[in-house]
């Protein structure tokens, strides 16, 4: 089964996307992750994404595709994957020119968005995304950190390249006969398991 997910920063992508890589045994790859990794290796490129993701930005389509295909390429998700972050707009989707399964689109209110990405802390080490509260990771003990670009002025414009870039994705996937919509304002069980009905 090959999934992707949709939906504001905060609505849950990267918490859901885990849980149903581990409930069906398909790897999950999140886009945001493939990048920082990019960045962490501090090339010429990386540093130039690095500016990109902490304005908030996207990064320009070329690059994105060519990290994704060339994950892809490692075999693991001949099966099926659950892709999260990816893709961004249409023209990204076009290009990756993938056939999937389902596209299950998060919904959240911009206020909610804001009020969860404040909060929200990742390892350092794993990726594992948590709320404010910690300070170590459940999973591997890394250190929490909050990103830049879950910071105000980024946040902001995350939000708004969302509604103007990523959204006529729902159009596009409706078409598509795939989209399956989800409240992503409740509770990250209630969520999985509406997840999980929608896919059968
Ligand atoms: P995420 O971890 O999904 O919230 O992504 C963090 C940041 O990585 C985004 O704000 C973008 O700057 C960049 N990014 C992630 N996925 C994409 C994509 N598909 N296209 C362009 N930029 C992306």
């Amino acid at each position: 089964m090959k999934i992707v997910l949709l939906g504001p920063p905060g609505s849950g992508k990267g918490t859901q996307a885990s849980m149903l890589s581990e409930k069906y045994g398909l790897p999950h790859i999140s886009m945001g992750d493939l990048l920082r990794e990019e960045v962490k290796n501090n090339t010429d490129i990386g540093k130039k994404m690095k500016e990109i993701m902490n304005a908030g930005k996207l990064v320009p389509d070329e690059l994105t595709v060519g990290i994704l295909k060339q994950r892809l390429s490692k075999g693991d998700s001949s099966k099926g994957v659950v892709l999260d972050g990816f893709p961004r707009n249409t023209r990204q989707a076009e290009m990756l020119n993938e056939k999937f399964d389902a596209a299950i689109l998060l919904e959240l209110d911009d206020r909610i968005a804001i009020e969860r990405m404040s909060k929200r802390r990742q390892c350092r080490d794993c990726g594992k995304i948590y709320s404010e509260g910690r300070k170590k990771c459940g999973a591997c003990g890394g250190e929490l950190y909050q990103r830049d670009d879950d910071k105000p002025a980024a946040m902001e414009k995350r939000l708004e390249i969302y509604h103007t870039e990523t959204k006529p994705l729902i159009d596009y996937y409706k078409k598509k006969k795939i989209l399956k919509t989800i409240d992503a304002m409740r509770a990250v069980d209630v969520v999985f398991s509406d997840i999980q009905k929608a896919l059968g």
